[in-house]
């Protein structure tokens, strides 16, 4: 038996040239991989993405995409894509309607008085300037609400006690964020007058977080707010006892404000490939609590850190690095939207996005044709002495990134952080600068660094990608 599955074995060999001769022509230049390697490690010692985020975090701090302070950002990070050595750096217009926030409170009034710790959500419409109050209809979650034909909600404030799970990977949150997105379109279907949810957020801290919803036009719009987790937990324990509650909302904002705002770019030029581009992108815009530096001032000093170590270095790539810092997207997309319009024709290499905090990276997932699989894997070789593992072909870039790999079949890679504790401080007054681990944030840089190179000299195209 032995020998006849040895002969077996033999009776295959004749497959092997022909995929031992594509790995071939598939694999990097080993010049190429020593540079990624010597990019990692200089990142691990460069100090320039701490500088970065802190300028942006505490010295312009939070910059909704067309406020004052976002074009300030704009400036700033032109600014420093010069200082850093990076070339055709540019901001490119894009006109967009936002939301802004004014005063808001909300207050239980019955079984209890208590002041509640609150956010209006980006996008809610006002209350009435007195304030608006009813009972509470108390739901345990988003699908609770949506199974309920009853006419229950009818004239109330609709509380939602969706929880979010702590996870490395985000899944928590992108289980709960729905009751955020469609609490208020649900709510108001059937009949409600505002929506209030506990946050979606991991931490138990009294803040909250606030974050996009929308609307649904066949639908009446009513504000919507979340409280924080404690206060929260506090609404579920006088429902559990069988209380009537009775909240009070006050909030203002404006919708539909006619603004402007950017997206930054800067380049290392290309040379033999410059016409193909390997976008490293992050967002620059940021809610308006705290100061933005994990959600995605992080992003866009790793990014241009990255970029900037490979301009230093004394190769020139193939292909063009374009570090694109992407207006508004956290309210709308709108800066990754003006850009694949104005790219649609250009060939890109790549579309990878910083936007997960500045977690260390644990994993590389890809989105790329078949046949370049083998110089991802050959990447992940890179970049496992960091503590990255390789992932799968089914990864997603970051929300900027995903919509352009979605919306133009771009291929994609994934440097998938470890998201841990990134929903304690997300969109809150929390993102704050002290929330940045300094060794972990050159992780990324050098994640990025390597990636970015070897995407740009590898000897075939990634793409297009199966979606
Ligand atoms: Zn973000």
């Amino acid at each position: 038996m032995k020998r006849r599955a040895l002969l077996q074995g033999v009776s295959l060999l004749p497959l092997w040239p022909h995929g031992v001769a594509s790995a071939q022509t598939m694999a990097y230049d080993p010049a190429d991989l020593r540079h990624a390697e010597a990019l990692r490690d200089a990142a691990l010692r460069d100090t320039e993405a701490l500088a970065l985020v802190t300028q942006l975090a505490t010295g312009i701090g939070a910059r909704p995409a067309g406020s004052e302070a976002d074009a300030r950002a704009v400036r700033w990070a032109q600014d420093a894509a010069r200082r850093l050595g990076l070339q055709a750096v540019r901001a490119e217009p894009v006109p967009l309607r936002i939301w802004q926030r004014g005063p808001g409170s909300a207050q239980l009034v019955a079984p209890v008085q208590q002041p509640l710790v609150m956010a209006a959500l980006g996008n809610s419409v006002p209350t009435p300037e007195a304030g608006l109050e009813a009972e509470v209809a108390w739901y345990p979650d988003l699908a609770a609400l949506m199974a309920d034909t009853s006419d229950r909600a009818k004239g109330r404030i609709v509380f939602l006690d969706q929880k979010t799970e702590r996870t490395r990977d985000g899944s928590g949150y992108g289980r709960a964020v729905g009751a955020r997105i469609n609490g208020p379109v649900e709510a108001a279907r059937r009949g409600a007058v505002a929506l209030a949810l506990r946050s979606i957020g991991t931490d138990r801290e009294r803040i909250a977080h606030t974050g996009a919803t929308r609307y649904d036009l066949r639908v009446p719009r009513i504000p919507a707010f979340a409280v924080s987790v404690p206060d929260a937990e506090r609404i579920a324990q006088l429902h559990a006892e069988g209380a009537t509650l009775r909240l009070r909302v006050a909030l203002q904002a404006r919708s539909d404000v006619e603004a402007l705002t950017h997206n930054v770019i800067a380049e290392v030029p290309g040379s033999d490939l410059a016409a193909e581009i390997v976008l490293i992108g992050a967002h620059l815009d940021s809610w308006d609590l705290g100061q933005g530096a994990v959600d995605d001032g992080a992003g866009v000093a790793i990014v241009t850190a990255a970029a900037a170590l490979i301009a230093r270095s004394r190769r020139v790539p193939r292909r063009t690095v374009r570090v694109v810092l992407f207006g508004n997207e956290e309210n709308g997309f709108d800066g990754a939207r003006a850009y694949g319009d104005r790219y649609s024709s250009v060939p890109h290499q790549l579309v990878g996005e910083s936007d997960f905090g500045a977690g260390r990276v644990w994993q590389l997932a890809s989105r790329v044709q078949p046949a370049a699989l083998p110089l991802v894997a050959q990447l992940a070789t890179v970049l496992a002495p960091m503590g990255v593992a390789a992932g799968t072909n089914d990864g997603s870039p970051g929300p900027d990134a995903a919509l352009l790999m979605r919306r133009h079949r771009w291929p994609a890679l994934q440097l998938g952080q470890d998201g841990t504790r990134y929903f304690d401080v997300h969109h809150t007054e929390h993102d704050r600068i002290d929330q940045i681990e300094p060794d972990a944030l050159a992780q990324n840089v050098a994640c990025w660094a390597a990636t970015a190179w070897l995407a740009a000299q590898a000897p075939l195209p990634f793409g297009p990608p199966t979606l």
